[in-house]
């Protein structure tokens, strides 16, 4: 059957998204990267904004931002028999090892997923990876079905008086934290454990210790929780809000890494009387070996997601490498913890 044939309950997206990074390696665009993303980043395609209306997005309803910017990156739009075919020679050549579809919230949405998540698996043979809204659990049993190996559903905020000020009913959003957690349980009892993802933004406002407390239930739920550094962007509710201090986010990655791999939990760290992470949880050589690797400073997220200058300028500060660390950049990553 033809590409332009297919359908689930529906027509195939004529459009869809991609990244500025994932266009130019899948060969839509010309351009030079400094960092390949190993993850083809892809979006749903309408022309309207968001219904949703999360403070940091400018996709979001209110937002006064480009309708082609997803964080501080650009998603330009082509058509989707171009993007998969891109994407056929990319995963074969291996420069493209998962494949994410990122969503924004509008009614014929899931349609539109179903649709993209089943070409991509049936023709292209890559994981993919979907980030989304499910508005209940049917919607999460559909994207399994499609083909989808994961689900991603963005808790964002650490905390449920943030989740509301930002992304839900203060914010004039559908968006309720309870729920959220409820759809992610559901989801792993449809994907798996470990199969589930949460992506969380550092400051947002909240204390080191919240998220803490956040990243270890999402690890007691089996999610994956990934973190993001809240970035501005303009035209945004919260243009004018600061990135996180480098040093919290650093300690919060280490945290992050020994929770998620079973190393320390949080009844075994100390933080002081701000909620600063003071002690991990770990002997002082254990954690001189883990800071030294520079696995917690890199990306975190599904297997090959490394979301190269998501949130950051590669003049720095680098809050997610990419790649695989040099030395001089772990000894940076240490000074900035401060702490051995
Ligand atoms: S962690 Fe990466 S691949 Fe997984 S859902 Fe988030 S952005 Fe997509």
């Amino acid at each position: 059957m033809k590409r332009e044939a297919l359908t689930v309950k529906g027509k195939i997206p004529e459009k869809v998204r991609v990244s500025l990074g994932s266009a130019i390696v899948l060969g839509l665009l010309n351009g030079k990267l400094d960092a390949a993303p190993t993850t083809a980043y892809l979006m749903t395609y309408r022309s309207d904004k968001c219904l949703a209306n999360c403070g940091f997005c400018p996709q979001a309803r209110k937002s006064q931002g480009r309708a082609d910017m997803l964080s501080r990156v650009s998603w330009p739009a082509f058509a989707t028999t171009r993007v998969l075919n891109g994407l056929e020679e990319t995963v074969k050549k291996g420069k493209i090892r998962r494949v994410c579809i990122q969503a924004l919230n509008y009614p014929e949405v899931f349609t539109h997923l179903q649709s993209l998540v089943q070409m991509v698996s049936q023709y292209v043979k890559v994981p993919v990876s979907v980030s989304c809204q499910p508005l209940n659990p049917e919607n999460i049993r559909q994207l399994a079905e499609a083909g989808a190996e994961r689900i991603g559903i963005p808790l964002d905020a650490a905390t449920e008086e943030i989740f509301d000020k930002v992304k839900g009913n203060l914010a004039g959003g559908p968006y309720d934290m309870k729920r959220q957690t409820a759809l992610l349980q559901e989801a792993v009892k449809v994907f798996g454990k470990g199969k589930v993802s949460t992506h969380l933004i550092v400051g947002l406002g909240e204390t080191e210790r919240e998220m803490v407390v956040m990243i270890q239930k999402c690890v007691d739920m089996g999610v994956l929780p990934a973190l993001f550094a809240f970035t501005p962007v303009a035209g945004t509710t919260l243009e004018n809000h600061k990135q996180p201090p480098i040093q919290q986010y650093r300690r919060i990655q280490l945290a992050r890494h020994l929770i998620f791999n079973k190393m320390a939990r949080i009844e075994a760290m100390s933080f002081d009387g701000e909620s600063h992470i003071t002690s991990f949880g770990v002997d002082k050589q254990t954690l001189k070996r883990i800071i030294r690797s520079g696995e917690p400073f890199l990306t975190s997220g599904c297997p090959n997601c490394n979301r190269p200058y998501y949130n950051e300028k590669p003049s720095g500060p680098i809050y997610n490498y990419p790649k695989p660390m040099s030395r001089e950049e772990t000894i940076k990553a240490t000074e900035e913890l401060g702490i051995i």
